[in-house]
């Protein structure tokens, strides 16, 4: 999966994740803001109608009070009003405790004890006698049952006050349980959002922290030495199991780097490098022969150096041009380079001249050396070699070592010429040594 699909996908979960929660918490509150609206709406009705209910009955009372003692008929229609609200009162009591017995039961004994009332109070007031002894029945009575009704009606009071406690209790019950739900919600909703950052911290910003260092270490070191590089992106790249953008920046930052480092290697070559025939050139030769003459020294070891310088070769180049010259030196330098060992530095010295330095070499083993190459040149066949003044293309060579014949990397030189040119001396196509010159 690519870097970009990946931080959508993490996105996506994130906004899912942090959308459940609300959207959830809204959904309970908004369910449990409406069914405790019903729920009050329905308690407030029952509290209404237990209050008109004790008022009716008291209106009820006085005015059969005010009716015995005045025997104003108008009184006992009053009467009889409150009688018919309190039996609508009672009606929609019954209809609201439907379902429950306790409260049902509690409704219909305070109806019957009011129809009781309402039967021998009438009586009483509308029978003959005395307002003393009508009084005094009516009191009777109201001791009797209406102050039974009045407590059982103070009785359902507390039977609703049991309910709306109980309503209190369920309320805090739901407020509790969505506290419990936002706690679990936050205990599954907080570590995934560690896990999302770990995972980010993890795929993207450690992965680019790596990238970085591996970058920074080109500006510590050599920018010519991007091994550094190569290797930690590689490293990278086999570790990193998903190829996306990061794995990609890491293959193009150590093909850069490959890249860097094959250019340097060429750069360094050219720089050491004679275009004509590939060998070292003389700036490098010079300095290889210091290094070796100074090893040589600390630890007493035998350098040597063969000078070598092609025959006639004005003659050659007059004869088939300069074209026919240049392959005539590149084959010379390609006869000694394959008579050479890998530890051995052949340099073309300049113009058709060229020097082999040969570390950790006797003179006596350099010679055999010489006269290989000698031979190599005497018989490989060189265009128009009929023509030169031998009948063959050949060359002369000189001999010297260190710390036989001289002292330093000069007098190595020195001599290794005054071998090659007694060699000339002496009728070319041949191996001279040098003369010692300590
Ligand atoms: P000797 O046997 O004494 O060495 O004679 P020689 O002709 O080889 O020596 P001389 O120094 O007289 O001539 C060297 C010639 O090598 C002269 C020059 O034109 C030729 N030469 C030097 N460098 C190059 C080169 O890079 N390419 C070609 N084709 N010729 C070169
Ligand atoms: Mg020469
Ligand atoms: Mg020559």
């Amino acid at each position: 999966m690519s870097f970009r699909n990946k931080i959508i996908l993490l996105l996506l979960v994130a906004i899912g994740i942090s959308a459940v929660f609300p959207a959830f918490s809204l959904y309970e509150m908004n369910s449990f803001d409406k069914d405790f609206k019903v729920y009050v709406g329905e308690r407030v009705n029952e509290y209404v109608n237990t209050s008109e209910m004790n008022k009716s009955l008291i209106r009820y009372d006085s005015n059969l009070w005010k009716f015995v003692a005045s025997g104003n008929p108008n009184w006992l229609k009053d009467a009889q009003e409150a009688k018919r609200a309190l039996e609508r009162n009672i009606a929609e009591l019954l209809q609201v405790a439907e379902g429950n017995i306790e409260l049902t039961s509690a409704v219909q004994r305070i109806q019957t004890m009011q129809e009781e009332y309402f039967r021998k109070a009438e009586v009483i007031a509308q029978s003959r006698g005395t307002i003393e002894e009508k009084s005094s029945k009516l009191t009777k009575e109201y001791n009797e049952i209406l102050v039974k009704v009045f407590n059982e009606t103070n009785r359902l009071n507390e039977l609703k006050q049991n309910k709306l406690r109980e309503a209190s209790v369920s309320v805090r019950e739901q407020v509790n349980y969505l506290k419990e739900m936002g706690a679990i919600l936050a205990a599954i909703f907080l570590p995934i959002l560690i896990a999302l950052g770990i995972v980010i911290y993890v795929t993207t910003a450690s992965p680019i922290e790596k990238l970085t260092k591996i970058i920074k270490s080109v500006s510590e070191n050599d920018f010519k030495d991007m091994s550094a590089v190569v290797k930690g992106s590689e490293e990278f790249i086999e570790k990193r199991k998903s190829n996306d953008e990061i794995s990609r920046l890491a293959r193009a930052l150590r093909n850069f780097g490959q890249q860097i480092e094959d250019k340097t290697r060429e750069l360094e070559n050219l720089v050491i490098t004679d275009e004509k025939t590939k060998l070292f050139n003389f700036r490098h030769f010079k300095s290889e022969l210091q290094a070796e003459i100074a090893r040589a020294k600390r630890f007493g070891e035998a350098v040597s150096l063969i000078m070598i310088d092609a025959d006639k070769f004005k003659h050659y180049n007059d004869t088939n041009g300069h074209i026919l010259g240049d392959e005539a030196l590149i084959k010379m330098a390609k006869l000694m380079k394959s008579l050479c060992r890998e530890t051995d530095k052949p340099a073309r010295f300049g113009g058709e001249e060229f020097a082999i330095l040969l570390p950790r070499t006797t003179k006596e083993e350099a010679v055999v050396l010489a006269e290989r190459i000698r031979k190599a040149i005497e018989d490989a066949v060189f265009v128009n070699q009929e023509k030169q003044p031998g009948g063959n293309f050949t060359a002369s060579l000189g001999v010297a070592s260190y710390p036989e014949d001289c002292t330093d990397a000069e007098t190595l030189i020195n001599a290794a010429d005054k071998a090659l040119y007694k060699a000339k001396e002496k009728g070319r196509n041949r191996v001279e040594t040098a003369p010692s010159l300590i």
